[in-house]
């Protein structure tokens, strides 16, 4: 059986391989661009639940239009980012799309704004949600990790917002955490853990 991965996004397929390890004997993983010349998908939805499902349904209707789907696949998207409690939850739904440019310009913004508030932090969480889509229907599921954001930038590892992030328990940012460290908490991670009985059922059904 095939799981589809509708993402392009080089970061977030390096944790959903790492996190699905112990599925690789009964599913391949792979990109929806190795199957489709990727198009432009619009995520007008207003939740990170909306806008997993629209990529998710997106790529298995293209799939199957051009005849590439069999009953055993399955396509999985994630729609994630970054709400800052003192921001009224921004940039949440847009955090790729905060600056207009690229994740370095959306990090500084980021650090600018909270470098503005009175104590240069605030609470914050990160949300992942997961969209599943196959011949049986379309699913979804949520994760989250809370913790605090930073004016300053700490740490390589990760992407996006970790170097400003301090989850919740920890002293340093996701970024001076391994990947393993960050994958045994992450809001991907427990999205991720619970869409695999998902999986399971469509895998053994
Ligand atoms: P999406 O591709 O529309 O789901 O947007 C995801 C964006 O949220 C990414 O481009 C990052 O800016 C941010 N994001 C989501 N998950 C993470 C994470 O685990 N670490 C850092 N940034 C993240």
């Amino acid at each position: 059986m095939r799981l589809i991965l509708a993402t392009s996004n080089q970061d977030k397929i390096k944790e959903i391989q790492a996190i699905y390890q112990n599925l690789k004997d009964n599913l391949e993983i792979l990109a929806w661009d190795v199957l489709i010349s990727p198009f432009e998908i619009e995520e007008n939805g207003q939740t990170f639940q909306e806008n997993a499902l629209i990529k998710s349904k997106s790529v298995f209707n293209a799939l199957k239009e051009k005849n590439l789907l069999t009953q055993n696949d399955i396509i999985l998207s994630d729609d994630s980012g970054i709400c800052v409690d003192a921001l009224g939850g921004k940039p949440g739904i847009y955090s790729a799309r905060y600056s207009g440019g690229d994740s370095q310009a959306n990090l500084e913004k980021l650090l600018t704004e909270v470098a503005k508030l009175p104590n240069q932090t605030s609470s914050a969480y990160y949300c992942a949600s997961i969209g599943i889509s196959h011949f049986y229907g379309d699913f979804s599921t949520h994760g989250f990790m809370y913790g605090d954001v930073i004016a300053h930038k700490r740490g390589k590892n990760g992407f996006g917002y970790d170097p400003m992030f301090i989850p919740k328990g920890f002293n340093q940012t996701l970024a001076e955490l391994s990947d393993k460290e960050k994958n045994s908490i992450s809001h991907r991670t427990i999205a991720l853990k619970r869409a695999e009985f998902i999986l399971k059922s469509l895998l053994f059904s």
